[in-house]
């Protein structure tokens, strides 16, 4: 039950505000169930900052699940920032290839050069001076400061979005709501254990108060939770209007040379900057469905269906065209042979991973 305090914060029974009251309960709860995470320090003990920021880059817009083999590499490769400032990037671009969002792992080589050469080779404290560095935005600069400094910091993931719009029974889809969320989170952040505080949240979204079948019999936060009283809890957070992603059109090329393919290196900057692709036409509203980009003159066979990938901001649809030429075809301008079983060792990225895969079950 909660009650309406004479400055119009929601109490609990016992007269505290209802956002304090309850983290001490989340952070019990935390020390009994949170997740064992390989980036995580053990309990009572220091986060590593390079640890925390390694894990928080890789961490957004992807899944843990799919984060942790990537983490576990990153470490063994390079164990500290400054060993991760002097690994050449391109070597960085192969090891992120399949984790999407390639900027950020050209950020990360910046930061990382960024840490040693300006901070000594010690990632800062505050959430300031963090967010200063390549590639660290609010979010993350609010989770290394709670989770690696122990500093009161607002975290906000789109786990601690779904706890709050449902604990509080915000209406509004999760977009137009950042304010109020950002508010009541703020209210919530307890002085004492930040970090864990955070992490707390992060992982009952992850594990209690999931998108769908929320487990509220078990919850910490289930007393006074607006969306479990009012049995809203699958309902909340309400989706917004989402604009459909408009659809590019574009042809791309497998050329095979007996056991090897050819590929190009992307231009650096922009989308997939740096990454290798198999060559292709311009993604367009037209696209190329003759093949007319074709980087040799041979006989291509279209696969029966295309390669299709969602981009932020648009849908791509690639015609898959294949073709084998003689031993001795020299490569065209700009682009390379190289060997079809070393694929993995290049910087692939997760569009032309689908490509290939698709040529190996239609080519
Ligand atoms: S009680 Fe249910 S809806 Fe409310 S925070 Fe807990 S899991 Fe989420």
């Amino acid at each position: 039950m909660t009650r309406k305090s004479s400055t119009g914060a929601e109490t609990s029974k016992t007269g505290v505000p209802r956002e304090i009251a309850a983290a001490p309960r989340l952070l019990e709860w935390y020390d009994r169930h949170r997740r064992a995470l390989p980036w995580r320090a053990p309990p009572g003990e220091s986060a590593d900052p390079y640890a925390v920021w390694l894990s928080e880059i890789m961490l957004q817009q992807t899944t843990v699940a799919a984060v942790k083999a990537y983490y576990v590499t990153f470490l063994a490769l390079w164990p500290d920032v400054a060993a991760l400032a002097a690994a050449p990037v391109d070597e960085i671009m192969k090891r992120w290839a399949g984790l999407g969002y390639y900027s950020r792992a050209r950020n990360l080589h910046a930061c990382a050069q960024t840490v040693v050469a300006g901070h000594g080779g010690r990632f800062p404290g505050t959430e300031a001076a963090l967010r200063a560095l390549p590639g660290i935005g609010p979010y993350t600069a609010a989770a290394i400061a709670a989770i690696a400094f122990d500093q009161r910091a607002v975290v906000i993931d789109g786990n601690v979005d779904r706890v709050i719009v449902r604990r509080h029974g915000i209406e509004q889809p999760i977009a137009l709501a950042k304010p109020e969320i950002r508010r009541l989170a703020d209210a919530a952040t307890p002085a004492g254990r930040p970090g864990d505080y955070a992490q707390a949240m992060m992982d009952l979204g992850a594990t209690i108060c999931t998108p769908r079948k929320p487990a509220c019999v078990i919850c910490p936060l289930a007393e006074g939770c607006v969306a479990r009283i009012s049995g809203r809890q699958e309902v909340l957070p309400v989706k917004g209007v989402k604009a459909a992603r408009p659809l590019r059109l574009g042809s791309v090329f497998y050329i095979r040379r007996g056991t090897e393919v050819l590929v190009r290196t992307r231009p650096p900057k922009g989308l997939l900057g740096g990454m290798t692709e198999f060559p292709g036409s311009a993604w367009d509203a037209v696209g190329d469905p003759e093949g007319k980009a074709a980087p040799l003159a041979a006989i291509h066979r279209r696969l029966p269906a295309p390669v299709e990938h969602g981009f932020t901001h648009f849908e791509l649809r690639l015609t898959v065209f294949v073709a084998d030429m003689p031993r001795k075809t020299p490569a065209p301008d700009g682009c390379r042979w190289v060997p079809e079983e070393g694929l993995d060792g290049e910087a692939l990225p997760g569009l032309m991973r689908k490509v290939a895969a698709a040529v190996n079950l239609f080519g």
